[in-house]
């Protein structure tokens, strides 16, 4: 266990799945945690959890990719929690499309979303970040296609996940000297809403029927078994923890394998 006692964390994306997972886990640990999500109702129902049985939790709606609505969030955070420890931007979407058949309009979204709506984040969260002294904790979403392609037709995806693996990068680089650590994780096969849809879509593309895609890819994971959100909530506690003080910059891989560098 960490400890996050008086600790305060924002979680975008956090009204299901991965995001879902890491809001429990750091009210777990102790951190009052700010839920935002698109979907207003997710968000509430999170925050309902937390509050009821673990901790302190607030909820709020937010399209990552609208400035204004980011800046008020964190505004928000900051005026209803008292400050600002640990940004989790997790909010992520994907499209499950060949890149020579990509849609401009899609790729615009998708790239608002993955890379523009995480990089609004950071760049409001690090103000008061770096207002109430030195310290604080950065950590991105990215992917292992922030490291690999796959043969899957997700190309515009990955293209994001590299870019967020960038952003990480150049980001600890600007706040190492206010000492706040820039992480990001990278999941493998996780059980969530998001890989439903490519076991759906990208599946009927290749003719297979409902669970035969997310079966057949789970079956080359080395740990032999699908991610749960669980699994990358335990990597994000720690990067959240003063226990990985000296760890900036990194794209960490939470994958069973999959994925070895
Ligand atoms: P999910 O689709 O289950 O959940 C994503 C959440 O983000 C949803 O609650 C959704 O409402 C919210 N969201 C979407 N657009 C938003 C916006 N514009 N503003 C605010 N919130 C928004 O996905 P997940 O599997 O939990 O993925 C979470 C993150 O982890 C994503 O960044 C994803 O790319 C990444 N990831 C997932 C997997 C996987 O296998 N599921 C693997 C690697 C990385």
């Amino acid at each position: 266990m960490y400890n996050l006692n008086g600790k305060v964390a924002l979680v975008t994306g956090a009204g299901r799945g991965i995001g879902r997972a890491i809001a429990l886990r750091l009210a777990r640990e102790g951190a009052a945690v700010g839920v935002a999500d698109i979907i207003e109702a997710n968000a509430v129902a999170v925050a309902g959890e937390i509050n009821k049985d673990i901790g302190r939790a607030m909820a709020m709606r937010v399209d990552v990719t609208d400035e204004s609505q980011v800046e008020q969030m964190v505004t928000q955070t900051v005026n209803q929690l008292g400050r600002l420890d640990i940004l989790v931007a997790n909010a992520g979407i994907i499209q499950v499309s060949y890149l020579l058949d990509h849609e401009l309009e899609d790729w615009n979204k998708l790239m608002a979303v993955n890379v523009t709506g995480v990089w609004l984040c950071c760049k409001y969260a690090a103000k008061p970040m770096i207002g109430q002294g030195p310290g604080g904790k950065i950590i991105i979403a990215a992917s292992g296609a922030a490291k690999i392609a796959s043969p899957r037709p997700h190309g515009a995806y990955t293209v994001s996940k590299h870019a967020v693996l960038g952003l990480t990068r150049s980001l600890a680089h600007e706040l190492a000297k206010h000492k706040i650590n820039v992480n990001a994780y990278c999941p493998g096969i996780v059980d969530t809403p998001m890989w439903e849809k490519i076991d759906r879509e990208a599946g009927a593309m290749a003719g297979l029927k409902p669970g035969e895609l997310k079966a057949q890819t789970v079956s080359t994971v080395p740990w032999g078994r699908i991610e749960t959100p669980e699994d990358v909530a335990n990597l994000v506690a720690f990067l959240a923890s003063s226990e990985s003080d000296y760890m900036t910059g990194q794209g960490i891989n939470i994958n069973g394998g999959t994925v070895m560098h």
